[in-house]
């Protein structure tokens, strides 16, 4: 199944923050959310998965400060 893909920043104080996501594509016609599903799809509920997989954040990027939150406190 298909998933989004979120890209993280790590600060230095361990906490992450998402700044863009993108979609994973499963490749599966028989998944609602992939590219090469055929639309229409006559009984698309029935014959094809309808849910996005959980979101993985990865860590794109690593910075030396410390994050919004943690700046404030
Ligand atoms: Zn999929
Ligand atoms: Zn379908
Ligand atoms: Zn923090």
């Amino acid at each position: 199944m298909c998933y989004r893909q979120l890209q993280c920043i790590e600060f230095a104080c361990g906490h992450k923050e998402p700044f863009t996501e993108s979609k994973v594509d499963c490749n599966l016609r028989e998944c609602r959310y992939s590219s090469v599903h055929v639309r229409p799809c006559i009984a698309c509920s029935t014959t094809c998965l309808q849910m996005l997989g959980r979101a993985q954040p990865t860590v794109a990027q690593r910075k030396e400060s410390l994050c919004r939150h943690c700046q404030q406190a």
